[in-house]
């Protein structure tokens, strides 16, 4: 069975998902956004038969199992010959995280050239200290209480913050007031076999919820450009992932 290069339906997807603005975190502030993306699951299969000196320009049913394989089998330098750029609006904890992973490029906003847009991530809901890994947390809970103290302090870091830049107080020395939770954007730029590393230590239940709600996002803005070898890893990773 011959399989065409992009069904139409898969093109509709394709061209939906490039200039899509996903809000991962729900607050109308957070976005992350597909600007770009280079090769498709041809490519994948290309680089596997280079060593036979062969070259295909649709993909066979063999072409998809071989795809399959080098997924199941972690064969993962064949994924490396494309690109995706992404334009992401995300707090500072979270981009922080984002930028641990190495296989990346990145360029960010900069609070010493721009005045800090007020923008800020408060929780839509409260979550427990993990009582046995230190670094995760579980359940959720409502607190008016603590809601209030959240955001007076975000309310008296931003007045501190305006008083100093009127003041004459240079942005680069000001912003050092503002929390983590203050939003960021930055342009993240990799290939596939580094998307997939990223997306299986963020989706991971032990990662940061806000963390793995941008994982989620950026598996179904990449699935429609190369649905043969995201859909192998969602079904070796995550099968039961509803995106
Ligand atoms: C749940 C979770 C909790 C975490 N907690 C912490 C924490 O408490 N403190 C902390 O500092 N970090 C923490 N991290 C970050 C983590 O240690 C990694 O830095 C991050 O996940 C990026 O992974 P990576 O190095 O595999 O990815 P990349 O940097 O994208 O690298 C990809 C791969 O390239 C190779 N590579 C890259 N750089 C090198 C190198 N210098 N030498 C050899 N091989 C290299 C490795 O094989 C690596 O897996 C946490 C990550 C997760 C997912």
């Amino acid at each position: 069975m011959e399989i065409t290069q992009q069904s139409s339906e898969q093109l509709g997807n394709m061209q939906e998902s490039i200039g899509l603005k996903l809000d991962p975190l729900g607050d109308n502030i957070s976005s992350l956004e597909l600007v770009r993306v280079s090769g498709s699951d041809i490519d994948v299969a290309n680089a596997a038969r280079v060593s036979f000196g062969k070259t295909i320009t649709s993909l066979s049913e063999k072409d998809v199992k071989l795809i399959q394989y080098l997924m199941n089998h972690d064969h993962t330098s064949p994924f490396e010959h494309n690109q995706f750029s992404f334009r992401v609006k995300a707090p500072i904890f979270v981009t922080r995280q984002w930028m641990r992973h190495r296989m990346a490029s990145y360029n960010e906003i900069s609070y010493r050239y721009v005045n800090v847009p007020m923008e800020f991530y408060t929780p839509h809901q409260w979550r427990y200290q993990d009582p046995v890994n230190r670094q995760a947390s579980h359940g959720s809970f409502e607190n008016e209480e603590m809601r209030k103290i959240y955001q007076d302090t975000i309310e008296t870091a931003v007045q501190a913050y305006e008083k100093l830049l009127a003041n004459n107080v240079c942005r680069e020395l000001a912003r050092g007031l503002l929390p983590v939770c203050t939003y960021t954007q930055f342009i993240y730029t990799c290939n596939l076999h580094s998307l997939t590393h990223f997306m299986k230590l963020r989706l991971h239940p032990g990662a940061q919820w806000e963390i793995q709600q941008f994982a989620q996002g950026l598996l179904k803005l990449a699935l429609p450009h190369f649905p043969v070898s995201l859909e192998a890893w969602k079904h070796k990773h995550c099968p039961d992932l509803q995106l």
